[in-house]
């Protein structure tokens, strides 16, 4: 693991839009090399081991051996399917893969905020779960890819392949940006690409246990959180 790191300043607009333009519409693969030969052993994917879209990064990071690290953030509340994915693609690539975790085990949590926070308030919960432990897996690097798409929620719709992230002070790195979900499956399925066994049984989009349903492939996100109007776990945000 990467103990320190310098702090990038903020990239200016300009920069930003002259690496959009030169990426975009090129492969996922350009962006990827070009952000390990940048950043030097300073950047890392966070795969969830739940959408098909991190398997199709991982699967690049992986058969290329770019000095990207892996980072599964686990939330102690994921199916076993997932556990398993991430356990199984560790050894298919011969990768090592951090999980992170919470600071609260779920009893702590518990204990500390009473039962079924997830139900109670959704965004603390994920606050806890997941937005924090991802900021702390962050610190290190400098650069951060992770799967999201155009075309996933409308808060996802203005996604750029290279953007500052304030929060966190580094460059977020989305090269699947502009895909569609039938190029991540064209992919997958082209490459042998191991994915969740989860998606091909009604479940689309996948995170925790009990924040997940079943869903339409037509809204594959409307089995996160049904029924509570979030559709953003935070780390995104
Ligand atoms: S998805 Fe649900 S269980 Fe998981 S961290 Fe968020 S609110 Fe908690």
């Amino acid at each position: 693991m990467v103990m320190l790191s310098e702090k990038l300043a903020a990239w200016s607009s300009e920069e930003l839009e002259a690496l959009n333009e030169r990426f975009r519409e090129r492969p996922p693969e350009e962006l990827l090399a070009w952000a390990a030969d940048t950043f030097a052993g300073r950047a890392v994917l966070t795969c969830s081991f739940g959408g098909a879209a991190g398997m199709v990064l991982l699967d690049i990071v992986a058969r290329q051996r770019l000095p990207i690290a892996v980072v599964f953030l686990d939330t102690d509340l994921l199916f076993p399917e997932t556990y398993a994915l991430a356990r199984e693609a560790a050894r298919h690539y011969d990768i090592a893969i951090e999980w992170r975790r919470p600071a609260l085990t779920p009893d702590e949590q518990e204990r500390q905020y009473g039962p079924q926070l997830y139900a109670r308030d959704p965004d603390r919960c994920c606050g806890i779960r997941k937005v924090a432990p991802l900021a702390a897996a962050l610190r290190p690097y400098q650069a951060w890819v992770s799967g999201i798409r155009r075309d996933q929620t409308a808060q996802r719709a203005a996604t750029e392949p290279v953007q500052w992230s304030a929060k966190h002070g580094l460059l977020k790195l989305s090269p699947l940006a502009y895909w569609t979900e039938r190029q991540v499956w064209a992919y997958i399925h082209a490459n042998g690409v191991p994915y969740n066994p989860l998606l091909d049984r009604g479940y689309p989009s996948l995170g925790c246990v009990p924040c997940t349903r079943a869903a339409s492939a037509d809204n594959p996100r409307g089995g996160r959180w049904a029924g509570t109007g979030k559709t953003e776990c935070g780390i995104h945000l």
